[in-house]
């Protein structure tokens, strides 16, 4: 069934979308806010007690102070904050409602879910890049030990477990699975821990790998996954790596199949990391009435845009909404 008509539809709960309805409110205006899962989902996918690098004031959106007697927030202090802003702002969320699909043009949207269809005259795509995990491409990925999502170390305690990867991710991964107690191997592409690591944890991993705690192979390729095993090229040969689980925590990606197919946004093809073409003063996408906000921004270049600085194109977007709400 269709619902009356609102001023605005945003997909994507996460913080940048939450910021986008919010401000689209106080203008006055009517929206609605659509995920596929969880409010702010991307964080609740996030390793348990995860720490933000961000201080919490660079999180905060719609001006809602985010206290905290610690310096760093961690995910849980995040879930609760969100969670309060979107109470306190009264938004209108629709949970667990997945966008399939947008038919009609600027002023006349129709908004397709997995529940049903919104009318809207206009769209705002905050979906962030966490859902698409970017695949190794090798026989065996697909085993049920095989993870691209990593949550917390105590299920490995005792087992051996092989990371894939040398940024942020994986090198906390390492961490925490060798300090629970797993045998931890790390499988890098390249020569070394990434320099892009934050600086508080690139010397823990490169001090825990020089006193054997944490086997390293750089320059290492991997051609397959068994039940059992890794199987890699280092720079002196192939080897079987053995392997009770896997993470590969190789990055994330945009739904280019939700952009460019359900909602038929045009990319930025002179950027090599594709992002949907957008006027960066509005953030209108080259599909009119349709905008672009947060992380999906940068395209494949997912640290371009995040939460501190994707959280002010809201305004953006909800002052050119206030102007030409069609
Ligand atoms: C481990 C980790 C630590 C980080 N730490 C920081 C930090 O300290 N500071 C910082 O600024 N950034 C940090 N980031 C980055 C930050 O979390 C992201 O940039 C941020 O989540 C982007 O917000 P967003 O609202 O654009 O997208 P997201 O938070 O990813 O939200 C997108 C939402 O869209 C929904 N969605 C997707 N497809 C559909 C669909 N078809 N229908 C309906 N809903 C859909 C998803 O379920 C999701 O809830 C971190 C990221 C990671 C992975």
């Amino acid at each position: 069934m269709l619902t009356e008509k609102l001023d605005a539809v945003v997909i994507g709960a996460g913080p940048v979308g939450l910021a986008c309805a919010l401000e689209i409110q106080r203008q006055g205006l009517t929206v609605t806010v659509v995920d596929k899962g969880a409010l702010v989902n991307s964080i609740v996918g996030y390793p348990t007690n995860m720490e933000f690098f961000s201080t919490p004031e660079l999180l905060e959106i719609g001006g809602h102070p985010f206290p905290m007697a610690s310096y760093k927030p961690h995910r849980e202090d995040a879930l609760d904050y969100y969670q309060r802003v979107a109470a306190a702002e009264k938004l209108d969320l629709r949970l667990y409602e997945r966008v399939t699909g947008l038919r009609g043009q600027a002023g006349d949207f129709v908004v397709e879910t997995t529940k049903g269809e919104i009318a809207a005259r206009a769209v705002v795509v905050a979906t962030g890049f966490f859902d698409v995990p970017n695949t190794l491409g090798i026989p065996g990925e697909e085993l049920p030990h095989v993870n691209h999502y990593y949550k917390e170390p105590y299920a490995h305690a005792g087992r051996t477990v092989v990371v894939v990867g040398a940024k942020n991710s994986s090198a906390k991964a390492a961490l925490a699975l060798a300090r629970a107690g797993a045998r931890v191997t790390l499988v890098v592409r390249g020569g070394e821990v990434s320099e892009s690591v934050k600086y508080w944890i690139r010397p823990d991993l490169l001090n825990r790998i020089k006193e054997g705690r944490i086997t390293a192979y750089f320059n290492t390729t991997i051609t397959a996954i068994t039940p059992g095993t890794v199987e890699v090229v280092t720079p002196a040969g192939p080897r079987s790596l053995p392997a009770d689980y896997v993470y590969a925590l190789t990055g994330y990606r945009p739904d280019y199949t939700l952009l460019t197919d359900m909602l038929a946004l045009p990319l930025d093809e002179n950027d090599a990391a594709r992002p949907p073409l957008h006027d960066p003063a509005t953030h209108e996408t080259a599909r009119p009435g349709v905008y672009a906000a947060g992380t999906v921004c940068g395209g494949l270049a997912t640290s371009r845009w995040f939460i501190e600085n994707g959280r002010h194109h809201a305004q953006l977007i909800a002052g050119a909404l206030a102007k030409h709400p069609a």
